[in-house]
């Protein structure tokens, strides 16, 4: 990271989408995420001329014109796709709903309707943007996103600290007419320095803008502190 690339086309990349967990040959666990907050991110980011990589689950959204698309299924797909290209990006927007759970053993064939009753046992998926700092050694502007049900500042803060993120993107899913499957969306943005700001609800295209703008500020701003913290270079 150098104050000079700051300035230049960025590297960013953003994950999208619900992801899928395999229960059998046809059946999955997923969720209602329709990709659409995190296209509009990609998108948003290519207009302003960076090299975007998208890597998203499977959606019935049209892959935006210029993007490098990585389709993917499960959250263990996603996790080995980001693993593989974070290496090299400067910024990274974490947008999918990534399924939690997986099913422990997905069956061979289709599970055959025998019984009354039918047990899953499910185990915890990787979390992959908890993985960006640690084991992927991510040192770029690193976002999340958080949907909660209640207290969303209090959570989404705990989840910042947690995944040692720079930015978290919080939304209030329990409001039907915003965030999942919704065209629009209100986002809580809670900065690691205690700083919070509220984009209101807006179209998601739009939320997309200002949110790389901020995103985009906010690196210019972590590098020049990198940059003060070297100090003189002589
Ligand atoms: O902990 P929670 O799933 O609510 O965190 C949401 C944020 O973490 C989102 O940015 C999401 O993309 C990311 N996430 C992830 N891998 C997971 C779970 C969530 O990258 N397994």
């Amino acid at each position: 990271m150098s104050q000079s690339r700051a300035e230049e086309r960025l590297r960013i990349l953003v994950t999208a989408g619900p992801t899928r967990e395999r229960i059998d040959p046809v059946r999955y666990l997923s969720n209602r995420s329709s990709g659409r907050m995190g296209y509009a991110i990609a998108e948003a980011a290519v207009e302003l001329g960076h090299e975007v990589v998208l890597v998203s689950g499977p959606t019935a959204r049209a892959v935006p014109d210029g993007v490098d698309y990585v389709g993917v299924e499960s959250a263990e797909d996603m996790y080995q796709a980001v693993e593989r290209r974070i290496g090299r990006m400067e910024v990274c927007i974490m947008a999918a709903a990534v399924s939690d759970y997986r099913p422990a053993r997905p069956a061979g064939q289709k599970i055959k309707k025998l019984r009354d009753t039918l047990t899953l046992e499910l185990v915890k998926t990787p979390d992959i943007l908890g993985s960006a700092r640690g084991p992927m050694r991510f040192s770029g502007l690193l976002v999340g996103f958080a949907a909660e049900t209640e207290n969303v500042a209090f959570h989404a803060r705990e989840k910042l600290v947690r995944k040692d993120c720079d930015l978290v993107a919080a939304n209030d899913v329990s409001r039907s007419d915003i965030g999942f499957d919704a065209p629009r969306n209100e986002l809580l943005l809670l900065f690691r320095d205690g700083r919070e700001q509220l984009l209101e609800c807006d179209a998601k295209e739009h939320l997309a803008r200002r949110l790389v703008a901020i995103c985009l500020a906010e690196y210019r701003a972590k590098v020049a502190r990198t940059e003060a913290n070297r100090g003189p270079t002589e």
